[in-house]
């Protein structure tokens, strides 16, 4: 995948002197950058005025190539989006997603193995996976499972997403979770394995209300998207209901899942007119999440802050 321009302003910057000349050479060498996240601060202490929402869930690095990152994260923070979770999906997009990351702190990156791209990994997919995620403070994602995609080579994406538990396990990161049409072979799996220490999110929740017990039991957070506010998914609608307060969270999923037309503030359009959805949407999407839930979206908001600041503190502490 192409490499975007995606520098931030100075005063955002995390880049290392050599990290343009790293990216150039074939095999890419991560070297750590200074730790702890500077969010941390923000996220540990709890600050929600400088924090603002978090879009749990975002692809940075999935809009068209030559899209101005930096000014749609502008825009999203003027929206009053204040952070956002960046999802890798194999080894074409971590460098950039560490890119994305590095120039912006806002950017809260995460690489893994999406279940659509297991057919593509290398031998070493699993120790540069390891790489990146020691490289910088980050999350284990996007991973999971996809009986929709066809073919459906279950056993690779079975192998793949239990060597990456495994990797969240290990190194102590929450993990992104992808889950379509997967939902008894989502539980067997969890169940089979160890507690992942520092939790899951299962991102653009489609299950059912039932499996919400279950998945908060093992340490989930439920994320949901524009797609519940779709008057056809009343699975996800009846799910959003049964989640616990404290499990809640909210994200845009951008470029995919545009919400309905009265949820939208922004449309990013392609150069073939296609309409691609923007983290300036996340409050729209929120306003329709405390709608659904009869709730205050002042008290909603302030919920789902926490929520991500606690989920996402095993990643900025460390
Ligand atoms: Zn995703």
């Amino acid at each position: 995948m192409a490499r975007r321009a995606v520098r931030g302003a100075a005063q955002q910057s995390r880049e290392c002197s050599c990290h343009d000349s790293l990216l150039n050479e074939s095999k890419i060498l991560l070297v750590p950058i200074s730790l702890p996240h500077p969010l941390a601060g923000v996220i540990l202490g709890f600050d929600m005025k400088v924090l603002g929402l978090v879009d749990s869930h975002i692809h940075l690095t999935d809009f068209e190539t030559g899209t101005d990152i930096h000014a749609l994260i502008e825009r999203a923070a003027a929206a009053g989006v204040g952070c956002l979770v960046c999802n890798g999906t194999s080894e074409d997009d971590w460098a950039e997603v560490r890119e994305v990351a590095l120039a912006d702190s806002r950017v809260v990156p995460c690489f893994g193995v999406h279940p659509w791209y297991t057919p593509r990994r290398s031998d070493e997919w699993l120790s540069v996976l390891e790489e990146f995620l020691l490289s910088m403070p980050s999350g284990v994602g996007e991973i999971g499972l996809d009986r929709n995609e066809q073919p459906c080579d279950r056993e690779a994406q079975e192998e793949a997403f239990r060597a990456q538990l495994d990797v969240a396990r290990r190194l102590r990161r929450p993990a992104m979770v992808h889950c379509v049409k997967a939902w008894g072979w989502l539980i067997d799996i969890l169940r089979s394995e160890p507690v992942l220490p520092c939790g899951m999110l299962v991102h653009s929740y489609g299950g059912s209300a039932d499996l919400i017990k279950p998945l908060a039991d093992m340490g989930a957070y439920f994320s949901f998207s524009g797609k519940v506010l779709d008057g056809n998914f009343l699975r996800a609608r009846a799910a959003l209901l049964a989640v616990p307060r404290d499990r809640l969270l909210v994200e845009t999923d951008a470029p995919a899942l545009m919400p309905p037309p009265e949820y939208r503030s922004e449309v990013v359009l392609t150069s073939d007119k296609r309409e691609h959805n923007s983290p300036v949407n996340l409050p729209d999407i929120l306003r329709g999440v405390a709608e659904l839930l009869g709730e205050r979206i002042d008290t909603l908001h302030e919920i789902v802050v926490e929520n991500a600041a606690r989920f996402l503190e095993p990643i900025l502490e460390i």
